[in-house]
């Protein structure tokens, strides 16, 4: 597993605001090289934290040259915007999701507005806008997106099986997004999933197509989204870890509906029985955890008082056209 100290992770970004430059560690640039290959892999942050995180502190081996408690604050500086403990193990993409989230500049974690001694001069890349240019480049500078020519020949294939009428797998829980689509107002074609499309199938031409319970952010309605990773079936939508909370909502979803990964439903059966026992997406969807956290998005942040009123009207729409 890849283990890295937190300031590592804004050297990473540093350098991408030098004009993409490789990190002046070469040991550095190894590691932006093996981010951009596997792009999900764990990495683990250590740093010098001592006390009860002794267990992994890593040894003054990684430390830049400006001294011992300089380079333990930078880190703990760092871990504590992260909300993370030293130790803590994420996917990459994750990581630095969280970090471009958390940290909109280096000023008083790599640098300092006064110099009150030697041993806090800090880094002499601080004050030199590169971290902060680096992170205007976003997560594309270090981790290249899916290609749209790419999307696009997933959205073609994808509705060629769609339109086939013999059945799909979906992830449960964006039954419910289709519901909240539909109130919005979203109608085919649309590009990024295949829901709207899904929904005009059963609503015209297909009522009794079978649909599957499946794990995951899975091909048949998935399949064009930017935020998919083909090789893992995985969601990375949010900050890089949507697929945790997205599972979570899933197998809320499967409990509800008293099904389970591989139970099969007509689609209007299915749609008139998630109208019955869902009436609002709140339980559901609902999160209290602030950013960042791994269990915070969006979605999650707007159910906290009440359900998304979208899938409210939705529901009532096309209670009335399933019926
Ligand atoms: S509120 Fe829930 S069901 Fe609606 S779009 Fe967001 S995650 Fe999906
Ligand atoms: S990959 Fe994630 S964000 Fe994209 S449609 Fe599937 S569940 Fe939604």
């Amino acid at each position: 597993m890849l283990e890295l100290r937190p300031y590592q992770l804004l050297c990473l970004v540093c350098a991408q605001g030098a004009d993409g430059a490789a990190p002046e560690d070469a040991g550095l640039a190894q590691v932006r090289d093996a981010i951009r290959k596997d792009p999900d892999q764990p990495v683990r942050l250590v740093c010098n934290a001592g006390d009860v995180y002794a267990y992994q502190d890593p040894g003054p081996a990684g430390d830049t040259p400006e001294g011992a408690e300089f380079n333990r604050k930078r880190d703990l500086d760092i871990l504590c915007r992260l909300d993370l403990a030293p130790g803590n193990v994420l996917p990459a993409r994750a990581l630095l999701l969280t970090l471009l989230h958390a940290i909109p500049t280096v000023a008083g974690i790599c640098g300092y507005e006064s110099t009150t001694s030697e041993a806090w001069r800090g880094c002499p890349r601080a004050g030199s806008g590169c971290y902060e240019k680096g992170r205007e480049k976003g997560i594309d500078a270090l981790i290249p997106p899916r290609s749209p020519e790419e999307m696009a020949r997933e959205k073609r294939a994808s509705m060629e099986a769609l339109r086939s009428g013999k059945g799909i797998t979906i992830r449960p829980h964006i039954l419910l997004c289709a519901v909240c689509q539909y109130g919005g107002g979203v109608r085919p074609p649309y590009a990024d999933d295949n829901l709207p499309e899904l929904l005009e199938i059963v609503l015209t031409t297909h009522p009794d197509l079978p649909v599957t319970m499946a794990r995951g952010a899975d091909w048949a309605m998935c399949a064009p989204c930017p935020k998919r990773v083909p090789g893992l079936n995985a969601c990375v939508n949010v900050l890089g870890s949507g697929g945790l909370s997205n599972e979570k909502r899933d197998l809320d979803t499967l409990q509800r509906l008293g099904l389970r990964y591989g139970s099969t439903l007509k689609a209007r059966d299915l749609f008139r029985l998630i109208f019955e026992r869902i009436p609002t997406t709140q339980p559901i969807c609902g999160r209290r955890n602030a950013a960042p956290s791994v269990w915070w998005d969006g979605c999650g942040e707007e159910n906290r008082s009440e359900g998304n009123r979208n899938y409210e009207k939705g529901r009532r729409e096309l209670m009335e056209k399933l019926r």
